[in-house]
């Protein structure tokens, strides 16, 4: 791995919005009123529908929330077909050439954000500029995508389909030969052909259960195929909103910058291949960790450190929560070295808080989602905070190590409080703390935090920050007892 050399950004950042904020808000408020005219175009020519679509581009999204397009595969939009009436063909060339131009000022703004140690922002605006043209180049280079007969596709997918293999959306990557026969119920399996219900009984034992390998994960089941390869695309969602929102976490700042840049992609950091074991059953999964963790009938999952694996099960108590936890903090352990003990003398709340706030991840809309004022994790810090007035401030909960945090007696309520702090950082104020959570996570994994850290790294006092969450959290009001978790 080349990520030895990662620097923390001892740059605290601007306690107010700086010029890149604002000139994003001013590319986005131009956007928006051109669109508006467009709209006003469309009711102008009786195109009622294009007016509709051409005003919801842009539709209100929460502040609270983080929003990550779903891109296309597919390379080129889709032309209106002959026939179309001229007012349609019109409105289409327009709004196509409206979402072009945004996506070249998106593009540019990002291009000097990262030059200026906004990485986080420089990042936020490539995803917009490519959800306006999904076919931009430049971005899809930096974000590592090649075209590949007439797909947009990683380097991984161009070796596998290069190999004669496909993605099943049942199977996951198997020979294109094969597909009929899996599809008729059929398994290959050391060199022959054999029933579905033979291969089960071969993979039965986890020991010898299917290996099913994704882009960035190996999933070893013995439930099934197809439940390793549904458990792969969920890790495979997780993990590239992950990588957007911290790319920061384990890239150094000129290894972003030179990515920007279309330099070499070589240079860039080598995330190792996760490991994740869903067991059929909870007794399996019981039966396999008891030995090094007595509890383990508390828990739904598990991220071990030291065997690198993540641990869940299925059946009626499997949460995609859980996986999206437990995957998280496998995420930060393994994409960069960390300390061997994260957390131990203090910070421990932050390892907690982002497992937390990643648990929210869902999709809206065709954006993936994270966060909300109304996520489970966020009603419980509003009610904990505006109705029992609970609240350890910063100054103390940084100092506190995992043996503290832990064996605290309101535990769940600590950790209530910590799912809304990182809600706080990440998106307070339009994200401004964001950079500086970044930071913060990389020095508390690397183990070179002081309590002190986070408030140096936003140049907040914690009395600051405690005050601004407050205020946050009370922006959003009390919830009602039906939302209250
Ligand atoms: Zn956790």
């Amino acid at each position: 791995m080349l990520l030895a050399a990662v620097a923390l950004a001892a740059k605290p950042l601007p306690a107010v919005a700086d010029e890149f904020d604002r000139a994003a808000s001013e590319l986005l408020d131009k956007y928006a009123k051109e669109l508006d005219q467009l709209a006003a175009w469309c009711d102008s020519q009786g195109l009622a529908d294009q007016a509709g679509s051409t005003r919801a581009w842009l539709s209100p999204r929460n502040p609270d929330k983080l929003y990550v397009a779903v891109f296309p595969r597919e390379v080129g939009r889709s032309e209106p077909v002959a026939g179309t009436p001229p007012g349609l063909v019109e409105w289409d060339k327009r709004f196509h050439q409206l979402r072009r131009e945004q996506a070249n000022s998106l593009e540019a703004l990002a291009r000097r954000a990262v030059r200026n140690g906004r990485a986080s922002l420089a990042f936020d605006l490539v995803l917009a500029a490519l959800r306006e043209n999904p076919d931009h180049e430049a971005i899809r280079g930096l974000l590592g995508y090649q075209k590949h007969q007439n797909e947009w596709r990683t380097v991984w997918e161009i070796s596998k389909l290069r190999s004669g293999q496909v993605h099943h959306e049942t199977f996951g990557w198997i020979p294109k030969a094969h597909v009929r026969r899996y599809e008729q119920g059929q398994r290959y399996s050391n060199g022959r052909w054999i029933t579905a219900e033979e291969d089960a009984q071969l993979h039965r034992d986890i020991r010898s259960g299917w290996d099913v390998e994704t882009e960035h994960y190996t999933v070893r089941t013995n439930h099934s195929l197809e439940a390793g390869v549904q458990l792969g695309a969920k890790l495979e969602r997780l993990y590239r909103v992950w990588k957007q929102l911290f790319v920061r976490y384990f890239a150094a700042e000129d290894q972003v910058t030179a990515l920007f840049d279309g330099r070499a992609r070589s240079n860039w950091a080598r995330l190792p291949r996760h490991q994740v074991v869903y067991f059929r059953t909870r007794d399996d999964y019981n039966q396999a960790l008891r030995a090094a963790f007595p509890n383990i009938e508390m828990s739904i999952g598990v991220y071990v450190d030291s065997t690198r694996r993540a641990y869940f099960f299925a059946g009626e108590s499997y949460d995609d929560r859980t996986l999206y936890h437990e995957a998280t903090h496998q995420l930060f352990h393994e994409s960069r070295p960390v300390a061997p003990d994260v957390g131990l003398r203090a910070n421990f709340w932050i390892v907690e808080g982002i497992a937390l706030y990643m648990e929210s991840l869902h999709e809206e809309h065709g954006f993936h989602v994270l966060g909300g004022f109304d996520d489970l994790r966020m009603l419980a810090a509003r009610y904990r905070l505006l109705h029992d007035d609970f609240y350890v401030p910063l100054a103390d909960l940084t100092a506190m190590g995992r043996e503290a945090l832990q064996s605290h007696p309101q535990i769940a309520t600590v950790y209530s409080q910590a799912a809304g702090l990182t809600h706080f950082l990440i998106c307070h104020d339009g994200g401004r703390y964001r950079d500086a959570l970044v930071a913060y996570l990389g020095a508390v994994y690397s183990g070179r935090d002081k309590p002190g850290a986070l408030a140096e790294l936003v140049a907040a006092s914690y009395a600051d920050l405690d005050r601004q969450y407050r205020e946050f959290i009370q922006s959003a009001g009390m919830p009602t007892l039906a939302e209250e978790k």
